[in-house]
């Protein structure tokens, strides 16, 4: 597969160009800490700019549209980027028996001292987002984690500039070659990062129709303005309502090939999903994308059967297939609290039949079963025969998809078998 090509590839540059300076930091004199601060500093910075790549949607949305393996690695860069990073200011403040306020006290009395200090301002960046990541991201609200995240803008240009001036290991040509193509690295992304911020990158698109559906779901229609993306089964594209707002993902509920539009089915959770409730019909809205492989073993000609388990606004990865009278052998589950909030369910009837298994949690009485019905791995089994060798592709709540992965593979279902898509990175 071109995607599984494409990640060794990756990680075959990536490894390579981490363990560069590791040869070319030879020469650095033979002191344990001296070893330790220098070479925790140089890789650190190198995971930490990869971090910064890869978080590049626009740019690694281009090599891969699989963006949950790329936020994956990121996530991992940036973890022990960091560690590696602290252990820096840590191996220096030994070596140069300072005390251990020495490393946060800024301090722009000399040229050494101004040098340590830009370093001390990235620490402080890097220390403040490593913490809210990693040890405060539950308490925080998704915005404010965001917002913070944007220190790492900042926090590389005075990585780059602290370590030339002080760096003992700066005397040799190539380390200098090699930091300062990274920062040359960190300013071309940058600019293409800034580049997508005011929205030039992204494809304009008009709005035609918002619907009111069941249950705080709003249809919006969308028709190109120029370009028309070209979008799969199960793919979302990020949407912008302006230049300067917020951006974010949605699935695509239906696309017209021929004239382009695109139509999104979106839950009102939040301020943005709020704000999108109000936009106004003929006003120009920014796409990126799209992304996403999520759903791909929906494939017309495996002839495997897709068990497609939706809970609530999870179903709209999925409507493109379940609406496709090419992809035979479907079963789909779907999950709603009540009848009234389950969408696209006459269409889904009509196209179904049989093989859709509906489930109402919070309903007195349910043709589909007990009072508190819910899906379980032996509710899939009673419906599908051949449930052992199917491939299942679940979308809904985070606590949802947990418990019925779980349950599929406690009755036997491989792992491999079992696809979930989080409706949050
Ligand atoms: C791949 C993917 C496909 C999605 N498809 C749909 C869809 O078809 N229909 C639908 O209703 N929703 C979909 N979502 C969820 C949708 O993006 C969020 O509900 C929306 O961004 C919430 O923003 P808010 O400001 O209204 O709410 P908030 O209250 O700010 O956010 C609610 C939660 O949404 C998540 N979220 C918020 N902003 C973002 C962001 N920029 N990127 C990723 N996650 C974010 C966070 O987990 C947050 O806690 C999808 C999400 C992903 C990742």
């Amino acid at each position: 597969m071109q995607n599984e090509k494409n990640k060794k590839i990756l990680l075959f540059c990536l490894i390579l160009l981490s363990i560069l300076p590791t040869f070319i930091l030879a020469g650095t004199p033979k002191l344990t800490w001296l070893y330790i601060s220098t070479f925790s500093g140089f890789i650190g910075t190198v995971l930490i700019l990869w971090q910064y790549i890869l978080g590049t949607r626009s740019v690694s949305g281009l090599y891969f549209n699989e963006l949950p393996w790329v936020t994956r690695l990121h996530v991992l860069f940036g973890v022990w980027g960091s560690l590696l990073i602290f252990a820096h200011p840590v191996a220096a403040t030994i070596l140069y028996a300072k005390s251990w306020t020495y490393s946060f006290a800024l301090n722009f009395s000399g040229g050494l001292e101004t040098s340590v200090s830009y370093g001390r301002i990235a620490l402080f960046f890097i220390l403040t987002i490593w913490l809210t990541s990693v040890l405060l991201r539950r308490f925080l609200s998704y915005r404010l984690w965001k917002y913070i995240h944007y220190l790492a803008y900042i926090s590389l240009p005075f990585v780059f500039i602290h370590a030339p001036s002080i760096g003992t290991s700066f005397i040799n040509h190539a380390v200098f070659a090699y930091w300062y193509s990274l920062a040359a690295v960190f300013g071309v992304f940058t600019v293409v990062r800034l580049r997508m911020f005011v929205s030039l990158g992204r494809t304009k698109y008009t709005v035609i129709k918002l619907t009111k559906l069941n249950g705080h779901v709003v249809l919006l229609e969308l028709s190109p303005q120029n370009k028309k993306l070209r979008i799969k089964p199960g793919q979302y594209v990020y949407l912008r309502r302006s230049i300067t707002s917020e951006s974010h993902p949605f699935s695509v509920a239906h696309y017209s090939k021929k004239s382009g539009n695109i139509f999104v089915a979106f839950k009102v959770f939040g301020r943005y999903t709020g704000e999108l409730t109000r936009v106004k019909q003929g006003a120009t809205m920014y796409i990126d994308g799209p992304y996403g492989t999520f759903t791909q073993v929906a494939n017309l000609n495996s002839g495997e059967t897709i068990v497609f388990i939706a809970g609530g606004i999870g179903i709209t990865p999925f409507l493109m297939h379940l609406f496709n009278p090419k992809l035979k052998n479907k079963q789909l589950f779907y999950a709603n609290r009540q009848r009234e909030n389950a969408n696209f369910i006459t269409s889904l009837r009509r196209e179904l039949g049989q093989n859709l298994h509906e489930f109402y949690s919070e309903e007195k009485s349910s043709k589909a079963g007990s009072r508190a019905d819910r899906i379980t791995a032996s509710k899939i089994k009673e419906n599908v025969p051949d449930w052992q060798s199917a491939q299942y592709i679940i979308c809904g709540p985070s606590q949802m998809m947990k418990i019925l992965r779980d349950d599929l593979k406690n009755q036997g279902v491989k792992a491999s078998n079992i696809h979930i898509e989080e409706f949050s990175f």
